[in-house]
């Protein structure tokens, strides 16, 4: 009798430990992936992680065909299509890697009960973290709330080496499923997905050639080029990890390895891996506070009295606040899928701290939008920028868009790419065009308010509005 492996947000092949587990167990494989938007409290994803899910299963359903299996696609609530599934296909156990947000556990847990209670054998996994979430341990034995000796203490814990998908593969018959272009999970009319097709190759070996690229080229420099939207220097791996393509163990290694052989810098490596952290410290908050995605870490900001603006709110989703680095990364985010890491901070403190807006509402953005909208990173990081957050940046810290831009994209090149109706203006003024001469201006063929609008809320005034209101929860922080 098969086994089945049920996979999730782990859609490769290798260093795969619910696959390795069900070929080790000899029994012939069933692979399945369900499309589960009905258990309760599931959050649907977003329109940009959709057409990365729909090209993710296209490419493991491809790999797993020339491998002489089948991936089979279900759709519906987990608790009903799994017992479906091993009915028809008559498996003896099933497999899955673990899930860590409060309503997957919850799915999870029941239906393991479940099938365990009919006299299944079922196994779960780690695939998705360096470190489970309950093994890295305050002294007083409770989670950590604080990076810092999160990431000291974790880092004291083996990671185990990852495994290969090596030898022979042997599946039973699948049972039938659905065709992934039923589920329709890429846009047709309006296409908006151009951009996303261009810029990335999803799956497994989309994320290994990425992951190599990034190890032989792009590693050397990452300390101080990280920062940079500019330059080449980050891994863009994040839609890869968020989808399980490559695990973190398999980016761990890579780098590592490339350290050890001092092909890359050892500070850069190790740059490299306190971020992989970040990654897991988030996991960590959303295990152990799995209300993180809808209430404030920090209850006491609970008394913070937002003043959303809809103009400003609007203006920011299109790309069109008046502040170029701010646009060029939502137009970034918008055509591609993906933002740089500096210039989320930078737009996501305009959007709460300038426009005064609840870190939900951009959080809501972000995960329609990102393809690597992550139920973890997505809203702990914008706890952090709010300050609401675990060992969040301090409240009082407002970023201002314009020195970011000259400080991080010296060159004006990340503005010119994204915001091209900018790009003739000289350096000097191409993150605050408002402050150029009239001639300087023409030259360039920029109007304000026509071409590219003025910004729509003054820095300083903001500033000033904002540490106001803050100050009135600051006896409470
Ligand atoms: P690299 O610099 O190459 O880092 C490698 C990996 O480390 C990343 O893929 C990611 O898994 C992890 N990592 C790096 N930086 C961070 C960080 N600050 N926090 C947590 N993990 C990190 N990341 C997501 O994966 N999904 C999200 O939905 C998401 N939303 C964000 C929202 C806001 C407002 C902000 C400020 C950050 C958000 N991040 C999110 C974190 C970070 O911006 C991205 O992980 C990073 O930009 C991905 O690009 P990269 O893979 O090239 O990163």
């Amino acid at each position: 009798r098969p086994a089945l492996v049920w996979l999730r947000d782990d859609l490769r092949l290798a260093d795969n430990p619910a696959v390795e587990a069900a070929r080790a167990s000899g029994r012939p494989l069933i692979l399945a992936y369900v499309l589960d938007e009905e258990s309760p409290n599931i959050r649907p994803l977003g329109g940009a992680a959709r057409w990365w899910l729909g090209r993710s299963l296209a490419a493991l359903g491809a790999e797993i065909r020339a491998l002489g299996g089948t991936l089979v696609l279900r759709r519906g609530a987990a608790a009903e299509v799994i017992p479906a599934l091993v009915e028809a296909s008559h498996a003896a156990a099933v497999f899955w890697n673990r899930r860590y947000g409060a309503p997957e556990i919850a799915v999870d847990g029941a239906l393991k009960a479940a099938l365990v209670g009919s006299g299944l054998l079922v196994g779960s996994f780690n695939a998705a973290l360096l470190h489970e979430p309950w093994t890295v341990k305050t002294q007083a034995g409770g989670p950590f709330r604080v990076f810092t000796p999160f990431y000291r203490s974790a880092r004291q814990q083996e990671v185990s080496p990852p495994q290969r998908a090596a030898g022979t593969w042997s599946f039973a018959e699948a049972p039938p499923g659905d065709r992934l272009d039923d589920w329709a999970l890429e846009p047709t009319r309006p296409d908006w997905a151009g951009g996303l097709r261009e810029n990335w190759t999803p799956g497994e070996r989309g994320a290994a050639a990425r992951l190599a690229t990034f190890v032989d080229e792009e590693l050397a420099g990452y300390t101080q080029g990280r920062d940079r939207p500019d330059l080449p220097h980050v891994s863009r791996l994040s839609p890869h990890l968020r989808f399980g393509e490559v695990s973190p163990r398999q980016v761990l290694a890579a780098v590592r390895h490339a350290a050890d052989a001092g092909t890359v810098p050892g500070r850069d490596a190790e740059k490299f891996v306190s971020e992989l952290y970040w990654r897991e410290f988030s996991y960590h908050l959303l295990f152990h506070f799995p209300d993180i995605g809808r209430q404030n870490f920090n209850a006491r900001f609970d008394a913070f009295e937002w003043q959303p603006d809809a103009t400003l709110e609007r203006a920011w989703r299109k790309g069109m606040t008046g502040y170029p680095l701010v646009d060029a990364g939502m137009r970034q985010l918008w055509q591609t899928g993906w933002m740089h890491n500096r210039v989320r901070m930078v737009a996501a403190s305009l959007l709460i701290k300038h426009g005064l807006t609840d870190w939900r509402q951009g959080e809501e953005w972000f995960w329609d939008t990102l393809v690597d909208a992550d139920p973890a990173n997505n809203p702990a990081s914008w706890q952090w920028v709010a300050g609401s957050g675990a060992d969040a940046a301090p409240y009082f810290r407002i970023f201002n868009p314009v020195s970011q831009g000259e400080k991080f994209d010296p060159n004006g090149a990340y503005v010119r790419r994204f915001v091209p109706e900018l790009a003739g203006l000289p350096d000097a003024f191409i993150h605050k065009p408002w402050q150029a001469p009239a001639d300087v201006l023409r030259r360039a063929g920029v109007v304000l308010g026509e071409t590219y609008p003025r910004p729509v809320v003054d820095h300083a005034a903001a500033r000033e509005r904002a540490l106001a209101r803050f100050a009135r929860i600051r006896g409470e922080l």
